[in-house]
């Protein structure tokens, strides 16, 4: 099923070979090359804008009735079709099959919210100082989008700014990462399958220096629409060569609060749950963790038989393994690199630390959920983004301390309390320094609700209504009438 998506680039509606060259994807939990792609040319990368150009009119034009109902198709299709694009990520990816296939049915709600807002874009109805002037204000879409994605979630990470842009009445060109762009290229394939016009979606696949710069550059392009690093994300900021729109959803550096008052069994849950899933590759994972003085060593014990229970395991052969391989080499090293930084400063190990040890972890990127505790902020794990199956732990004798270190960061993502006292839920959540704050759960960012960062954790959001704002202009409308004549 990946040979026949290999090389291929989804332009104007049509499945073109790239003539440029070849990029193998590996996977993660073996090494084996399991396809290869094209690595777009900027020839390519500009006939793509061009389709999403020329469909950009018609498209936006349709009534959004329409526009939803082949939102709800596509939705329809992908979840139909869950179990064959589960596989594709998981081979190209890692994370145990089950996860991938929640992933993929997660990606096809969003189809159908997306439809739903769709047909709910009003506008406004604004008085002016004289009653011969109104001012209406309307909604457009912005245009053609280039959504550039990384390879943490294959599916939602492309499927937020392909259903928000669809809803509003943009094209899209989208560019994902080249550790695994067969999950975009299937869902190319759904939309060619749901009827959706040429042109409306297009995927081109390559390296992001080459590719993503060239969609960052393009004047066409009214739009980007980036998940990933901070780092590449003010580059992008920083190298555009035309004024366009841009939202940006950066790294992550997420702090979870315990205090006295929580309920420490749920906390434990909620953090072994939010610090390794996904092998802790989440831009809204838990990094660091600061627990009430009264109540640290029992978390710390309790976490570490909860860290201990999760299983890991080749994601195609083990479906419902907590945990897969991570999608490659690059964060294992920086987990192990992050680790060796704690210990050397003084932290202790209290869970994991190693490779799990079998012939079937051998060939792949495993590692084991591993927390270190006595942390202090001058450790790598606790200043900066590890994405990893690695946090740190540290005490803290008052809630005022707790904030003080939970906001010392540049990042502005996410933030996790555990806490009873409804005292200190507002007291933490009105001085948390993020765009999500997540009490009592771990599950901070949901369809229903605007879902960014701050500070160099990014701007603009995505989820919820807002999400689709961000795909559109609004337009001011100042209209005069007169009294008509011989009335
Ligand atoms: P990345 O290196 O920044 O890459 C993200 C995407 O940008 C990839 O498609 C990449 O292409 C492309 N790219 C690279 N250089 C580019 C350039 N100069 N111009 C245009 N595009 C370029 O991030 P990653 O390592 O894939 O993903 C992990 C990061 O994403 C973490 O920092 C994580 O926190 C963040 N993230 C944030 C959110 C959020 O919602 N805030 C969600 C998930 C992940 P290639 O793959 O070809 O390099
Ligand atoms: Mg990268």
């Amino acid at each position: 099923m990946i040979s026949e998506l290999s090389g291929k680039l989804f332009i104007g509606g049509a499945w073109v070979n790239g003539a440029g060259g070849r990029i193998p994807v590996e996977n993660p939990a073996t090494g084996d090359v399991v396809g290869e792609i094209a690595a777009s040319t900027v020839d390519e990368v500009n006939s793509a804008v061009a389709a999403a150009r020329a469909a950009f009119r018609p498209w936006a034009d349709l009534p959004p009735r329409l526009r939803a109902a082949a939102l709800k198709r596509l939705g329809t299709l992908i979840a139909a079709d869950a179990d064959r694009m589960a596989r594709i990520m998981t081979l190209e990816q890692g994370k145990p099959l089950n996860e991938a296939r929640g992933e993929i049915l997660k990606l096809g709600e969003a189809c159908h919210f997306y439809a739903e807002e769709a047909v709910r874009v009003h506008g406004e109805i604004i008085p002016n100082d004289t009653n011969d002037h109104q001012s209406l204000v309307i909604r457009e879409p912005i245009g053609v989008v280039g959504a550039i994605t990384p390879w943490n979630y294959p599916a939602e990470l492309v499927g937020w700014k392909l259903c928000a842009s669809l809803a509003a009445g943009c094209t899209i060109v989208i560019k994902p990462a080249d550790l695994t762009p067969f999950t975009a290229l299937a869902i190319a394939q759904k939309v060619e399958e749901s009827g959706i016009p040429a042109g409306v979606v297009n995927v081109v696949t390559g390296p992001g220096s080459v590719v993503g710069q060239a969609l960052v550059e393009h004047p066409d392009v009214d739009k980007i629409a980036f998940t990933g690093s901070s780092k590449v994300g003010l580059q992008i900021q920083q190298s555009a060569t035309t004024v366009k729109r841009m939202s940006l959803e950066l790294g992550g550096n997420c702090p979870l609060i315990v205090t006295a008052t929580a309920d420490l069994d749920a906390a434990v849950k909620g953090a072994a749950r939010r610090s390794f899933r996904n092998m802790g590759q989440i831009c809204i994972a838990i990094n660091r963790v600061y627990v009430a003085r009264a109540v640290y060593d029992e978390f710390l014990a309790k976490l570490k038989v909860a860290a201990e229970k999760l299983t890991i395991g080749n994601g195609i052969e083990t479906p419902d393994a907590d945990l897969g391989a991570m999608a490659s080499a690059a964060p294992l090293a920086k987990t192990r690199e992050h680790l060796a930084d704690a210990l050397a400063k003084g932290a202790t190990l209290v869970t994991g630390g190693s490779a799990p040890e079998g012939a079937i972890y051998a060939r792949g990127h495993f590692f084991r959920p591993t927390v270190v505790a006595g942390c202090s902020h001058d450790m790598k794990v606790m200043s900066e983004e590890t994405f990893g199956p690695l946090i740190g732990v540290m005490p803290f004798d008052g809630l005022d301390e707790a904030i003080a270190h939970a906001n010392d960061t540049p990042y502005g993502l996410a933030s996790y309390v555990y806490a009873k006292d409804m005292d200190e839920v507002r007291y933490l959540t009105t001085r948390l320094d993020y765009g999500n704050v997540a009490v009592n759960n771990v599950d901070a960012g949901v369809m229903n609700a605007p879902y960014g960062g701050r500070k160099q954790s990014g701007v603009g959001y995505e989820h919820g209504r807002e999400g689709m704002l961000e795909y559109m202009n609004f337009k001011h409308i100042r209209v005069r009438t007169d009294d008509p004549k011989g009335r």
